[in-house]
């Protein structure tokens, strides 16, 4: 999966962690910068989606699906909700590629996913709230779905086509 070349990657893990919520994980310069969803993301481009930028992640953990141990951060089933790759929009006033990292840094990600469940084109935009509080929101195009909801629609795992619950049923007591 890695090798120079190819498209980068993106993740959302659904996270059944003391509070339930949805990782969401861009491939940035060969680590995966990480935002946690409460809501999880929605393809209504009315819904503005809370995402709280967290530690970036080896890009390995986006296949990780299973049971992170009691005790252990983030204790709790991780399930694979989507996995794909993404194309950078963000374009200079030129027409230039403007970088991940900058995009980043300047609090505005721009992407199109290629993903099993999320397409077209996405937005994370930084809040004046703080520098971690982003917001998660679909773009208007032909695969936005106002009055939806995908969560509910597409729950299963891409890996493995197991719920959340099963996943975490799978590893208790073993
Ligand atoms: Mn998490």
């Amino acid at each position: 999966m890695t090798g120079p070349g190819r498209d980068p990657i993106f993740v959302v893990q659904e996270h059944a962690a003391r509070r339930l919520h949805y990782d969401f994980r861009l491939e940035v310069d060969g680590a995966l910068e990480s935002w946690a969803v409460p809501k999880g993301p929605s393809t209504d481009p009315r819904h503005k989606r809370l995402a709280i930028l967290t530690e970036p992640h080896a890009i390995d953990y986006a296949e990780f699906e299973g049971v992170i141990p009691p005790g252990e951060y983030g204790a709790g089933a991780v399930l694979v909700w989507d996995l794909g790759t993404y194309r950078n929009l963000r374009r200079d006033d030129r027409g230039r590629p403007i970088p991940m990292r900058r995009a980043l840094e300047e609090g505005l990600v721009e992407v199109e996913l290629f993903g099993r469940k999320l397409r077209g084109g996405w937005a994370l935009v930084r809040t004046r709230m703080s520098e971690r509080s982003w917001l998660l929101v679909k773009r208007k195009d032909e695969f936005a779905r106002p009055g939806r909801d995908v969560l509910v629609e597409c729950p299963k795992s891409v890996l493995s086509g197991r719920t959340i619950q099963e996943i975490a049923a799978a590893t208790e007591g073993g």
